[in-house]
């Protein structure tokens, strides 16, 4: 009877490294301007306790990521026990969120940062899945800021190809080929060009499930098209849109689920639009609450729907 509490406490302590927990933050949410997006978040990070030696769990956790302090603060907020890993200037946070391990990952904007943090995190924490989510662009008229788009698959929408034409021809976009990004294909064993990646399925099925039992979010699913451009030329978008059928555009996506795919771990993305020049002009930094609040609920759903069975 002893034996076994003490087996049973023991794998408790064992479940997470369970540092003091973080005392009152004593920094609003308000105090993190959107403008300035990564200057005040370091006094947020402050307040926060440093991890102290390698990340251990006898679970292996979910990663959650988003670009900007914008995009990662519910997140961060919503941890118990929250801890600071920092790997190459990128944060890590680690804690459980509903007693379950999640490692919230700040991976700055644009696809190198995210795919070397997103390298950095999968190599410190071994994740069991990957969901990188945050602010977009809308390519679909029909989607106003505020939606939020499941990724059910992504591309890179810089990684083209011109036609050739000669000096004086002029620019003619439209005349490209996209040729993917390199990712390590299982079967052959070697590196392959692939011009789109999917979500996984599970992720995938998760989110809808949320979508469909949370009628407060709007929700759809869609293709997320991923590059360092911020795209306002509405004939380029359109072209992207009904070519490659891009719901949405954003800096990171593609290069996360480039990673995952070379470590074979489970990915989605998921993006709220903050703005999008096909139907209005305005940006709403604030949306980025509405994926993070969205995203907790398919995370939830996940645990106790999938790793906990
Ligand atoms: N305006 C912000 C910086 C945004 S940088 C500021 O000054 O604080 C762009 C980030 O927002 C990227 O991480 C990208 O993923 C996301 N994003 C949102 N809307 C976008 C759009 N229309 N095009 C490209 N990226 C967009």
């Amino acid at each position: 009877m002893m034996k076994k509490f003490f087996a049973i406490l023991i794998a408790a302590l064992l479940w997470v490294t369970v540092p003091a927990q973080a005392a009152d933050l004593g920094v609003e949410l308000e105090d993190i301007g959107v403008g300035e997006f990564n200057t005040p978040i370091e006094k947020f990070y402050a307040t926060l306790p440093k991890a102290k030696g390698d990340y251990k769990s006898r679970v292996r956790p979910i990663v959650i990521e988003g670009a900007m302090n914008t995009e990662t603060e519910v997140l961060i907020r919503a941890l118990k026990n929250p801890v600071v890993y920092s790997e190459m200037h990128y944060m890590f946070v680690a804690g459980t969120y509903k007693n379950y391990p999640v490692v919230i990952v700040r991976t700055e904007v644009g696809v190198a940062n995210a795919a070397a943090s997103t390298a950095l995190a999968i190599t410190k924490f071994n994740p069991i899945a990957v969901i990188n989510q945050g602010t977009a662009g809308g390519h679909d008229p029909a989607l106003k800021i505020g939606t939020v788009i499941i990724g059910e698959r992504s591309f890179d929408n810089t990684a083209f190809r011109s036609a050739y034409s000669v000096a004086g021809a002029g620019i003619d976009l439209t005349k490209q080929e996209n040729i993917g990004t390199y990712a390590y294909d299982e079967a052959s064993g070697k590196f392959q060009a692939y011009t789109e990646f999917f979500a996984d399925p599970t992720l995938f099925n998760i989110a809808f499930k949320v979508a469909n039992a949370h009628k407060e979010f709007n929700v759809v699913s869609g293709v997320i098209g991923t590059g360092n451009t911020w795209i306002e030329c509405v004939d380029y978008i359109n072209f992207l849109h009904e070519k490659y059928g891009s719901s949405c555009e954003e800096m990171e996506t593609n290069a996360v689920a480039q990673i995952c795919q070379n470590a074979d771990i489970p990915f989605i993305g998921i993006r709220v639009l903050s703005d999008n020049v096909t139907n209005s002009r305005e940006y709403v930094a604030e949306s980025a609450k509405v994926a993070q609040d969205f995203v907790l609920l398919v995370v939830e759903e996940y645990i106790r729907d999938v790793l906990k069975k």
